[in-house]
């Protein structure tokens, strides 16, 4: 099974990922940290994303599907997979179709985790305080709810319109939460 995560930063994707990852058994592949850990390591790829990271923009596309193809190139071809944070483009979303194309997959499932807007801004202000993350400032949330609202959110539509999308409420307890997706998969 391939699930695709979408919804605002803040909503609860890294939490319900990490649940969702040992219950299906899924390789987990997301974006944001394959390049916080690039950054880290101060690798060419680390160095060229680290300026749109830190003001809350997308790193572009081309950066984004080779990182991510390189990655699906260790892909073992019978494994579920979620993405976490990736597609976050209709530029990316089609590069995602093809390269599982490639290995006789596609998407299945696709699940909008929605909150409302004070809630996704108080986790991510907990949040910054908790991890230190360098874009949890609140300019940057701004900009990055901003952004999500022009450039993710028309994926939304895309995934509509082939028929995976699922969309789930993302409030309440996190046990609550997971239960919906849970739900929502089965459906
Ligand atoms: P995340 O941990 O998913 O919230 O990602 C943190 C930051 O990494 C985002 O605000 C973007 O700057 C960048 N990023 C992560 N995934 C992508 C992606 N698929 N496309 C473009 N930028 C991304």
């Amino acid at each position: 099974m391939i699930i695709v995560f979408v919804g605002p930063p803040g909503v609860g994707k890294g939490t319900q990922s990490k649940r969702l990852v040992s219950h299906f058994h899924l390789v987990h592949i997301s974006t944001g940290e394959m390049l916080r850990r690039a950054i880290g390591e101060g690798t060419p790829v680390g160095v060229e994303a680290r300026d749109y990271i830190d003001h809350g923009r997308l790193v572009p596309d081309d950066l984004i599907v080779e990182l991510v193809g390189k990655r699906f190139e260790t892909f073992p071809s019978a494994q579920g997979c979620l993405m976490d944070g990736f597609p976050r483009t209709i530029t990316q979303a089609r590069s995602l179709d093809g390269l599982l194309e490639k290995l006789g997959r596609r998407v299945d499932v696709v699940i909008e985790l929605v909150a409302d807007r004070e809630e996704i801004r108080r986790r991510l202000l907990d949040r910054a305080r908790i991890e230190g993350r360098t874009d949890d400032s609140p300019e940057t949330i701004t900009a990055r709810l901003e952004i999500y609202d022009r450039q993710t959110a028309p994926l939304i539509d895309f995934y509509r319109k082939c028929g995976s999308l699922r969309q789930v409420n993302g409030m309440g307890t996190p046990d609550e939460v997971f239960n919906r997706i849970l739900e929502s998969i089965r459906s």
